[in-house]
């Protein structure tokens, strides 16, 4: 079998990946275990939240499928942080397991030039440095030269629960082994993380009675542009919460948990942590918020977000009955904790090709990155990126910290590496007030159409809005007003004698196009989803123009490229600290390089009197 393109793993970056580099043009194929858990999520029956909507709107900006995805399997919808400003919102959507994975399974068999290969990778075969395919456990050999790897959690995956520890990539699945062996005998210098899960409820044996209720919003809100509105029937959720017997009981367990006993050394996720983790570090707190989360519509199971816990089973059953509505509860599934190898995400490019192997893209979890959200978005770059070296040698695609999160995410982890596993917030991100959910589309979809990833629907769709916003705002700079006229209709402007339109006046807190409209009628007559968009923009216009400046210098430094094989020994002026530094990290450009604590200004100006040279 010969390919341009070959994905190992049909995760969520690998789903994304296949499918980017098809829709650039590549003939791809994607290898995965097994056909039926392609779009499977390991974890939390979620997509989104804070920092993590930003980058599903991303993906759906470049036509990736993960918006789609939960637009057709999300069961609770909900805007975070939508009393405060645009820029933090984020959209997030419980979904229904199974209605999420078919979701997938179906755009995928929707997209053309894309061959679904069941089947377990065990080596990868390269010559003189280059990637030329792959070989299967079963002795088959698929040729391509790119090959996307996105194993996830299942390198060398080893499952602790309590003291019994299993080989698995997750519960019920094997551990991949080989490919593990293959990047080490390649020269990758692969390291240990490990993340966790809470035990699955039995549902019907929750009294619900006293517990808090939680809905989404009304009417849900989408998160593809593709989508005119949410079909899947909506349910709610409930909130309960760890009591002092909780806390206790998991205190006098401590000794059985592999992360406090010392099985378990690897580093996990800070802003995730275990329950006996939240106990102990949070030893003055007596109680832990958590909320039930349903696993579909109709499914008993319930995941209780909040009490991750490697606790062994006996513990852990005892555990989840001294929190108020789990007194009788039934544990379909015990949590636990898994270690996994990860490679050095330094060892990769902006394009998220490695270095060692040309042709090589790494994305997702093998990256030193958690989440579905986080996979995804590389797995996106990683496509296009494959799909690119294959069709168009030369050319790449590549987003800036200026551009998206999904640039900021892959500049963290490339120049700087992961000490735990990596996962977006929107504090991650300089240039936050133009980096929004709501304008994912306006940054990106031009750029996916240059590198060829949009699709014919997408590019209706986009040139639609574009030219809707682009009337609404004319409209709105047409109409203007002066400080007189507008203080006779109630409007609190200052009275400085400068007539103002009507976008501008939108920078006043308190100004709506719905107050506006009382003056000007014709506003009423825009279209509500551009109205939004209008709002946002002319509430945010006066700090994104003192916001360009910033961003005019930065592009400036991203645009000074330092050279793939950097001889740092040959620039004058470097500590041996920096040297160390930079050898390691390999900047792509200036600006990476100023960005990597420990590199001085001192080491700037030399690096950039080199770069000009
Ligand atoms: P995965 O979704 O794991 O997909 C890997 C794919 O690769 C699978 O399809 C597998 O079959 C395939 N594969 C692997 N090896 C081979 C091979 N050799 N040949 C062919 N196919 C192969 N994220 C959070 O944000 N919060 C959490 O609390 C959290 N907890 C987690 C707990 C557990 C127990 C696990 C397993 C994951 C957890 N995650 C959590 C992480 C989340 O599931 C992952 O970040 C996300 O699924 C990673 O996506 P991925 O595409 O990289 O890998």
């Amino acid at each position: 079998m010969i390919y341009d393109v070959v994905v190992i793993g049909g995760g969520h970056a690998g789903t994304e990946a296949a499918a980017a580099a098809a829709r650039t043009g590549a003939r791809t194929a994607l290898v995965t275990h097994r056909r039926d858990t392609i779009g499977s999520m390991s974890c939390n029956p979620a997509i989104g939240g804070l920092g993590k909507g930003h980058l599903v709107r991303e993906i759906d900006a470049l036509d990736g499928l993960m918006a789609r995805a939960i637009d057709r399997g999300g069961i609770q919808f909900r805007v975070l942080n939508r009393s405060k400003g645009p820029a933090v919102r984020g959209p997030r959507a419980q979904a229904d397991r199974r209605l999420y994975r078919e979701a997938v399974q179906a755009l995928l068999a929707e997209q053309a030039n894309l061959d679904i290969v069941e089947g377990g990778v065990e080596d990868l075969l390269t010559e003189d440095g280059r990637m030329t395919g792959l070989r299967l456990g079963d002795g088959r050999e698929i040729r391509a030269g790119a090959v996307v790897v996105t194993t996830g959690t299942f390198l060398r995956g080893l499952i602790h629960r309590g003291e019994a520890t299993e080989s698995a990539g997750r519960i019920g699945e094997p551990p991949s082994l080989g490919l593990s062996a293959s990047l080490s005998r390649h020269g990758f210098a692969l390291g240990r993380l490990k993340t966790g899960t809470p035990p699955r409820l039995d549902g019907r044996t929750i009294d619900w009675s006293g517990l808090e209720v939680q809905h989404g919003d009304d009417p849900p809100e989408p998160f593809s542009a593709l989508t005119a509105c949410i079909s899947t029937p909506q349910i709610p959720c409930h909130i309960t919460q760890t009591t002092p017997a909780t806390h206790a009981l998991i205190r006098a367990n401590l000794h059985r948990a592999p992360m406090y006993s010392g099985q378990i050394e690897s580093v996990g996720p800070r802003y995730c942590p275990s329950i006996e983790d939240k106990v102990v570090r949070f030893g003055d707190r007596d109680r832990h918020q958590i909320f039930l989360e349903p696993e579909g519509l109709d499914d008993p199971t319930i995941y209780p977000n909040g009490i991750s816990t490697s606790l062994p089973a006996d513990v852990q059953a005892e555990l989840v009955r001294t929190i108020p509505g789990l007194e009788r509860v039934t544990i379909l599934q015990a949590g636990y904790a898994i270690e996994y190898d990860h490679v050095d995400p330094r060892e990769l490019r902006p394009t998220l090709e490695t270095r060692r192997i040309s042709g090589l893209f790494l994305a997702g979890q093998i990256n030193g990155t958690t989440g579905y959200e986080e996979a995804a978005g590389q797995g996106l770059i990683a496509g296009i990126n494959a799909a690119l070296a294959a069709g168009s040698p030369g050319r790449t695609f590549v987003l800036g910290r200026a551009d998206a999160y999904v640039g900021v995410m892959v500049d963290d982890l490339v120049s700087r590496g992961v000490t735990e596993p990596y996962r977006m917030f929107t504090s991650r991100a300089e240039y936050r007030l133009s980096l929004r959910a709501d304008n994912a589309d306006l940054r990106l979809t031009r750029l996916g159409l240059v590198a060829g990833c949009v699709g014919s629907a997408r590019r209706q769709v986009f040139e639609a809005r574009s030219e809707r916003l682009g009337e609404g705002r004319a409209l709105l700079d047409r109409l203007s007003a002066s400080p007189s006229a507008l203080l006779r209709q109630g409007f609190q402007v200052t009275q400085d004698g400068q007539v103002r339109s009507a976008f501008a006046l939108l920078s006043f807190p308190e100004v709506t196009l719905d107050r506006l409209s009382a003056i000007w009628p014709e506003i009423a007559a825009i279209a509500p989803d551009i109205r939004a968009q209008l709002e946002i923009d002319g509430r945010y216009a006066g700090y994104l123009q003192r916001q360009e400046a910033d961003i005019a210098a930065f592009r400036r430094d991203e645009n000074l490229i330092l050279p793939d094989d950097l001889d740092v020994n040959a620039i004058g002026g470097l500590s041996t600290e920096v040297r160390t530094i930079l050898k390691t990290s390999r900047p792509a450009t200036i600006g990476a390089a100023a960005r990597l604590s420990g590199v001085t200004p001192a080491a700037v100006i030399a690096l950039l009197r080199y770069a000009r040279s």
